[in-house]
């Protein structure tokens, strides 16, 4: 017997989000970002599916991570979205056709240091506003008058990021998808034309956005990138359900104190059911007490202090025995969204929270 704690990841799930992105996107290609283990569903059980649904590329975050596609032999292109860290990354994205991403001088050097005649594929980034990453607009003239001089490397379009379009109605994105359009007039001619600007939030609301390719994440995941909206609201469906069972039950009296720190005291009879997962799992003590769980199919909440392998939960009106089903987020449980929102955080860090020591499963 092991401990019954275990992630599913549904196939369906994932199915239905490409559907989603290809029904607002139609004409564009699907760059999937899969960076940080697919969000923290896990990279080898989503990235496969997502190819067999049509996507195009994916994306990733490091070098680590696209080798770790590369060993998936999905034969569809990788982009490293940080672009090479040094210029031994450059030599190794070249022998394997990675799609490098541009934004720094220091990288023109790298580049500059690998055989002219090998080809490397480019994304040029620039910044439209963020200034996170990217050349600004009028750093460009220089970068490509630098790269028209190793005819070998492709250019294959600009890049640049949204801010803000987890809130579409604000006119921040529309003025970076200005100055990248601007940008496309002076220096596309010097490219394969194949730009992209939008993630999620650009593919669901914003049109004008979406370019030659799309990068959605997030929404790939059945996740939504809107606060106060869950994914299921806006049509898409929720890729992680993350269960474990009761592993052992509590009577307690009014006034027996429950957990560590001795930190909640019931203040009536109260039947406790003890889960298997806590923050060791990744799921957070700042959750604490009064976090919505779904116990055999009934809403609840958690008790106490999380535990680092365990969790209590209230089942004083939850028909519920040992060995009882426990969703703690996900598809059949609380909404990631929700429980990020009570977290004041995002649903992309609970979902990258979730430990390795979680089992994943493809559903
Ligand atoms: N493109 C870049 C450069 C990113 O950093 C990310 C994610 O952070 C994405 C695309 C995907 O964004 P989202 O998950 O909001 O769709």
């Amino acid at each position: 017997m092991t401990r019954p704690i275990v992630a599913d990841i549904s196939a369906a799930a994932l199915r239905h989000n490409m559907a989603v992105v290809r029904q607002h996107a139609p004409h564009a290609q699907v760059m999937a970002a899969v960076k940080a283990n697919a969000y923290g569903h896990d990279v080898a059980l989503c990235a496969p599916v997502l190819a067999e649904a049509g996507v195009d590329a994916f994306a990733v975050a490091s070098l680590e991570e696209a080798e770790t596609l590369h060993d998936l032999r999905l034969e569809r292109p990788v982009c490293l979205l940080g672009g090479p860290f040094d210029a031994e990354e450059v030599a190794v994205a070249a022998a394997r056709g990675y799609l490098l991403v541009i934004h720094e001088q220091r990288q023109l050097l790298w580049l500059a240091t690998h055989a002219a005649d090998a080809p490397l594929r480019l994304f040029i980034k620039v910044d439209t506003g963020m200034h996170r990453l990217g050349f600004a607009p009028d750093q460009l003239s220089a970068v490509f008058a630098g790269l028209q001089s190793h005819p070998c490397w492709q250019v294959l379009g600009l890049m640049s990021h949204l801010a803000r379009s987890d809130t579409p109605e604000d006119p921040f994105s529309r003025q970076q998808a200005g100055v990248f359009v601007a940008a496309i007039a002076h220096f596309g001619h010097c490219t394969a034309g194949q730009h992209t600007l939008a993630n999620s939030g650009g593919v669901l609301a914003l049109p004008f956005t979406h370019q030659h390719w799309v990068r959605p994440g997030l929404m790939l995941y059945g996740l939504s990138p809107f606060a106060g909206h869950s994914g299921t609201e806006i049509g898409l469906q929720p890729v992680l359900s993350w269960r474990s069972e009761v592993v052992a039950i509590r009577e307690l009296a009014p006034g027996d104190w429950l957990g560590y720190g001795a930190a909640w005291q019931a203040p009536a009879y109260c039947r406790v059911g003890v889960v298997a997962a806590g923050y060791g799992d990744g799921y957070p003590r700042h959750l604490g007490s009064g976090a919505p769980v779904t116990v055999a199919g009934q809403a609840t909440r958690t008790l106490a202090r999380v535990s680092m392998d365990m969790l209590f939960v209230d089942l004083t009106t939850v028909s519920a025995e040992i060995g009882a089903s426990v969703v703690l987020m996900g598809a059949g449980g609380p909404a990631l969204e929700s429980l990020a929102t009570r977290l004041d955080t995002i649903s992309y860090e609970l979902s990258c929270r979730m430990q390795m020591r979680v089992p994943r499963q493809l559903v």
